[in-house]
């Protein structure tokens, strides 16, 4: 429907006269998102003692999307990189006095875009920080060492110590799913364990504080991570570095008995105080649902690559797993694909797989809003054994169908972090020469 909004005089100058039109010829930071309406937009930035000396952008967009992106580069300029970071839809859409409410999301995609760049640029920072923590590195432009203005002494201190940690991954992928029982734990194990079989340095954390079963999924319940200088050491199997709220409770119920700010603690606590060392992905099995846990997950790894949003086929599972989808977007938080789980039944006597529930309805929501579509696992009773087993399905029956789209969706991902900005550190498997 047309709006009667008349476009302010910023606004039509802004898209009239575009403002700092990219690319730059040398920048640290760069970032490329496409929105749900079908847009692409880049930014370029260029950082000198950890502030934005240049910002540039790119956009095959209307002149709205102009507007923004120039507005976006303009509202940077000369701020910290924490400080753009924080720069949201809402501060482009005032400092262009409102756009009409149908093209306000070009707003949100130059937000998103800055905000990506931004962490590309963190996370450069860090790779050249590696084996050291940030806080003490040397690198001038670490934008650790900005402090934040609304920041007190021990909030920066706290963000020192989980920058430091995080900066030494290369790649962060957060496991969400609308609610519980999905197989969003399933999901993040077998992934977590196909990257491993193709060469990766992987940890996965389990932060799922409802109910932590990722010890059980992968054989290590009673163990017992060891503490090293101010920090947990995770438990390692079979190359891949696990931490789990479980591992700290005595009970699996103990979970129930935490209060909200308690959980939020805990969760908070997991991420600053694990040593990971040097990794290549770490996966994060998130709480599910879109409240305040999964949401201060992201808001504490806000260097993300983005989410993997797990659902099943049933219209409620969707429904739940759009609203995922809606949360990551207001965050910024890039979504790298859909998987649907329990996408048909394989039937134990003959193999074939059988559509008992809907099938498709992760495909086609992916579809609707523009997001990849990763893969369907199929139902199989053999999931459940080799959870209770300890022994994930891309390790005990890689081939069946189960098996074979776990390894699918751990291929897809693998092509994702390949061709990421920020690129693996070593030849995988697989990499051309
Ligand atoms: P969530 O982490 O979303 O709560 P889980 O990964 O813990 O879900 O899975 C819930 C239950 O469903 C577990 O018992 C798991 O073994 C089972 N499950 C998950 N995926 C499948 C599947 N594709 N086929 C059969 N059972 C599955």
């Amino acid at each position: 429907m047309a709006s009667s909004y008349q476009y302010s005089p910023v606004a039509i100058d802004y898209a009239e006269n575009p403002r700092n039109l990219g690319p730059l010829d040398a920048w640290d930071g760069h970032a490329q998102v496409t929105g749900p309406c079908g847009d692409t937009m880049q930014f370029w930035l260029r950082v000198v003692d950890g502030r934005i000396a240049q910002a540039a952008f790119a956009t095959d967009g209307c002149g709205s999307s102009l507007a923004c992106g120039g507005m976006a580069t303009e509202l940077a300029k000369g701020k910290s990189v924490e400080e753009t970071r924080c720069i949201q839809q809402k501060d482009i859409l005032d400092a262009l006095g409102g756009l009409p409410e149908e093209v306000q999301h070009c707003a949100l995609l130059a937000a998103n875009t800055l905000q990506a760049a931004s962490a590309d640029f963190l996370t450069s920072s860090g790779a050249a920080a590696r084996g050291s923590a940030c806080a003490d590195c040397d690198t001038a432009s670490c934008a650790t060492k900005t402090r934040r203005r609304d920041e007190s002494d021990a909030e920066f201190a706290e963000r020192q110590q989980l920058e430091s940690r995080l900066c030494r991954i290369r790649h962060t992928l957060l496991v969400l799913s609308g609610k519980g029982g999905v197989g969003k734990s399933t999901v993040s194990v077998n992934l977590a364990v196909s990257l491993v079989r193709a060469g990766l340095r992987v940890g996965l954390l389990d932060i799922d504080i409802h109910g932590p079963s990722i010890p059980t999924m992968l054989g290590l319940d009673g163990a017992a991570p060891c503490a090293g200088a101010g920090a947990v050491l995770p438990v390692e199997r079979a190359g891949l570095k696990v931490m789990s709220i479980g591992f700290f409770l005595s009970n699996r119920d103990d979970a129930v008995i935490w209060r909200g700010p308690m959980k939020m603690g805990v969760i908070k606590q997991f991420l600053k105080d694990v040593e990971w060392g040097d990794l290549d992905c770490l996966i994060i099995d998130s709480p599910p649902g879109t409240g305040d846990e999964p949401l201060s997950v992201c808001q504490l790894v806000a260097h993300a690559d983005g989410a993997v949003v797990v659902t099943t086929p049933q219209r409620v599972a969707t429904a739940d797993v759009r609203r995922s989808i809606t949360f990551c977007r207001k965050l910024g938080l890039p979504v790298l694909g859909v998987v649907e789980n329990m996408s048909g039944f394989v039937c134990p006597q003959c193999g074939a797989t059988t559509a008992i529930f809907q099938r498709g309805g992760g495909e086609r929501m992916a579809g609707e809003l523009n997001v990849p579509f990763l893969g369907g696992i199929p139902m199989d009773p053999r999931v459940v054994e080799a959870s209770d087993a300890g022994t994930p399905c891309v390790e005990c029956v890689s081939d069946s169908p189960v098996g074979r789209a776990f390894d699918q969706i751990g291929r897809s991902i693998l092509d994702l972090l390949r061709t990421s900005s920020r690129r693996l550190p070593h030849a995988m498997p697989g990499d051309s020469a």
